[in-house]
This record gives C-alpha cells, sequence and structure tokens, in this order.
C-alpha cells in the first residue's frame, strides 16, 4: 500500500511538508469514521484510502460501518433517492426502521473518539448519541442535495442540526442550516490500484482475461447500476450513433452492500442489450480495482450521463486517464469538468449521443479535453488536498474559539 511518500513524485514536496505540518498539531487524536458500506461506492473507496494515510500522519483513526437488514438498506435507498429530488412514498414505518436499526447500532458502536465523523444520510442518526460527549460531530454529505424532497430532508434535518458541522461536495447543496457548512470535494488516489499507470501489456492481458473485444474504439460507462446513473440512457445515445460510428459501448458496475435496487437494474439493462454484439454488460466483484483502472485506460471515451450525482468519482478517475468524458451537468459534475474545455457536459440523451459521435471523429479535440482535465484533476481532486481540507477542518473545530492557529 502506497506511504505518503510515494505521493511526492506526483503532488510535489510542498504539500507533504503542509500535511506533516497539520498532522503533527493533531497528533494523537482519535477519529471515527462511520459509513454504510465497506466496499462498493465512492465513499468506500475514499475511506479505504483516507484512513491508512491520516494514521500515517499520526492520528489514532477508526473505521466502522453501520449494521441493518434488507429492510433497513430498503429505507435508506428511498431516503437516498428522495434526497436526490425523486419522489417516492416513506411511511411512518418507515422511519421507524431506520430509528431502530441506528438505536441498535447504538449499542454496540462507541463513539467518544475526539472527531466523529459520519458519512451521509444511513448513519446520520447516531447523532442522538452525543448528548453530554465534549467531542467534535461531523456530518459529512456525499450526495446531491441541491434538491431534496421535503419530507424527508424534514426528517433527516433536526439530526444533521446536532453536529458541529456540515461537509457538502459542492456547492450547490449547501442548505439553510443552523450549523456551519463546510465545501470540501471528494478526491482520487493517483497511486491506488484504480488509477496508477499500467503498461499497455498489463492494460492488454487484463482485458484479454475479462474476455473484452478491442478490435473496435471501446465507449465505456462504469457505475453501480442504479436509475441515477441513468444506463438505459447511455444505451439509447449509443444505439443512436451506432449506425455512423463502428464502436463498441461497455457498461461496467457492480453492486454495494447497501444498494438494493441494483439487480433489477441490472436486469433491465442486460435486456435491454440482449442481441446487440456491440454492447457489452461487464459486472464485476466491488474488488476489480486494477480491472476497472485497465478498462478505462482502454477507452476511447468514457461517458458519466448520471442524472443526479454527490461528485462522480468516475469522472475523476477517467480525467485522472486523459480520457475525453462526456458526464451529465449534475451535482458535482460541473466541478471536474469545464464543457469544451476538460470534458463535455451534457442536459440529454441526444447531447450524449451527438459529443459521442463527434469525439470519436475528432480525436485530437478528444485528446485535448482529456489533457485539460488531467492537469485539473491534478490540481483539485487528489487525494493530499481532500486530506489536508480534513485535516484543517480537524484543527480548526479544536481551536473554534482561537483568532489564530499557530503551527
Ligand atoms: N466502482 C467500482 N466498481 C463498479 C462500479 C463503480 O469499483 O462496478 C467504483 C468507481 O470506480 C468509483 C466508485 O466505485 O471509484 C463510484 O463512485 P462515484 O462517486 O462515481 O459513484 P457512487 O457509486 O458513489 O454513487
Amino acid at each position: 500500500m502506497p506511504r505518503l511518500e510515494d505521493y511526492r513524485s506526483v503532488v510535489g514536496s510542498q504539500t507533504l511538508e503542509e500535511l506533516s505540518l497539520l498532522g503533527k498539531a493533531l497528533t494523537g487524536k482519535s477519529v471515527v469514521h462511520v459509513n454504510s458500506t465497506a466496499v462498493g461506492g465512492g465513499v468506500a473507496e475514499i475511506l479505504n484510502r483516507m484512513v491508512p494515510l491520516m494514521r500515517e500522519l499520526g492520528l489514532n483513526v477508526r473505521w466502522e460501518v453501520i449494521r441493518g437488514g434488507e429492510d433497513f438498506y430498503a429505507v435508506t435507498k428511498k431516503f437516498h433517492n428522495t434526497l436526490h429530488g425523486g419522489t417516492q412514498d416513506v411511511s411512518p414505518k418507515d422511519y421507524q426502521v431506520y430509528e431502530d436499526t441506528v438505536d441498535e447500532n447504538l449499542t454496540r458502536m462507541r463513539l467518544d473518539d475526539d472527531f466523529v465523523f459520519i458519512h451521509d444520510p444511513q448513519p446520520a442518526a447516531l447523532v442522538k448519541m452525543r448528548k453530554d460527549l465534549k467531542n467534535h460531530w461531523l456530518w459529512r454529505c456525499h450526495i446531491d442535495l441541491s434538491r431534496p424532497q421535503a419530507g424527508v430532508w424534514g426528517f433527516l434535518k433536526p439530526y444533521v442540526e446536532e453536529y458541529d458541522a456540515c461537509v457538502f461536495s459542492a456547492p450547490a447543496f449547501a442548505q439553510t442550516l443552523a450549523v456551519p457548512q463546510y465545501l470540501i470535494s471528494p478526491s482520487i488516489d493517483p497511486l491506488s490500484d484504480k488509477n496508477r499507470d499500467l503498461s499497455d501489456a498489463e492494460i492488454r492481458a487484463i482485458l484479454d482475461r475479462l474476455k473484452i473485444p478491442t478490435d473496435k474504439p471501446l465507449v465505456t460507462q462504469v457505475s453501480r447500476f442504479d436509475r441515477l446513473k441513468d444506463p438505459l440512457g447511455v444505451m439509447e445515445a449509443f444505439l443512436k450513433v451506432q449506425p455512423y460510428v463502428d464502436a463498441r459501448l461497455l457498461l461496467v458496475g457492480g453492486s454495494a452492500d447497501d444498494d438494493p435496487e441494483g439487480d433489477q437494474v441490472l436486469a433491465e439493462v442486460r435486456e435491454k442489450a440482449h442481441g446487440n454484439p456491440n454492447i457489452l454488460v461487464l459486472c464485476l466483484p466491488p474488488t476489480s480495482h486494477v480491472e476497472i483502472n485497465a478498462i478505462q485506460r482502454a477507452s476511447k471515451v468514457i461517458i458519466q450521463k448520471s442524472l443526479r450525482e454527490g461528485f462522480g468519482l468516475t469522472v475523476a478517475e477517467a480525467l485522472w486517464k486523459s480520457k475525453p468524458v462526456i458526464a451529465g451537468a449534475v451535482g458535482g459534475i460541473p466541478l471536474q469538468i469545464t464543457h469544451k474545455y476538460s470534458g463535455i457536459l451534457v442536459h440529454s440523451t441526444d447531447g450524449t449521443a451527438y459529443w459521442l459521435k463527434q469525439l470519436l471523429n475528432e480525436p485530437v479535440f478528444a485528446q485535448k479535453l482529456g489533457n485539460n482535465g488531467r492537469e485539473h484533476v491534478r490540481q483539485n481532486f487528489l487525494l493530499t488536498r481532500h486530506l489536508r481540507d480534513y485535516l484543517l477542518l480537524f484543527l480548526s473545530l479544536n481551536h473554534s474559539t482561537d483568532e489564530l492557529i499557530r503551527l
């Protein structure tokens, strides 16, 4: 596993010195991260790398996962969809399932660390335990909260206001809240298996192993099979351009432990793709990091046609590999892509089809987008920047009454 020193060649010495200074100011402080899945999805992806690096900097860090039954994940998926602006009925029984599961978790969890960092709505109500504890509580919201349904948000908001502060991924997600809100974008790890450089031979070997033919340019979307990632819309766009370009569409996905809708969406995707030799649907286990890396690198164009998106790590992953990306202009994606400069932002299936045809026919322009995208990710969305922002946030909470923090 990469150590901090290994990042010097990617991010420069100054960044590492800054991190070490901040780490010293927080040495021995304890932190617990709590989320709802150890594998699958962007939050687990980030914590897997964030936790060891925080430890290396001298903090005492734990990672806990909230446990629940199928009924709990069905309810929290409803929460997820409605907070993203969808309409779904959430019944009093659903809220009860949520409360009961959180209460069960509270009986086995210790949350007395100096900083309690709760990720997303699933474990948000754990803040009930706070009561007389003198530690700092942060709610880290990774989802697109720009248009939440009033009912579910109205239920969660009193819990959220029990925290010391909230952290959102994009300015558009800010809410009217009685507590301070911070903007911290997520990040990717340039040295992880998902993103490290791969040789052409490694890429070829992985694609051969996965039986992905490379005789035609690959157009790829990597995403959990979730309606908000719009895999059916990606297919429709591809079908529109298929008469004009000889390419192959690859829909790569997997499941997350906290997402019960994946099987249904995957079945619909498979049915629509059935019989089309130019559409491949690939379901990979959640540990397939190097495989996804190779697929992204082997692709000519990457699509991320999300309808709602907290941030969209897959966009940053593709840009880091200098790939031209066509992505939905939603949530945190416009932070990553400036239209026609570092990628393409779309609002519709027709728009996706139009730009897909353009990029496949204009490789020089496509490469320019990819190169600009990589530089933008280097400057803004690498793990070391994210780590620095979290450490600064801890420090500011620890010194909330000081005018000046001396390092
Ligand atoms: N991912 C994966 N396997 C899959 C689908 C996605 O490893 O089958 C990874 C993807 O590479 C990215 C993360 O899961 O690192 C998804 O994060 P993102 O922010 O794009 O979406 P989320 O799933 O959190 O909504």
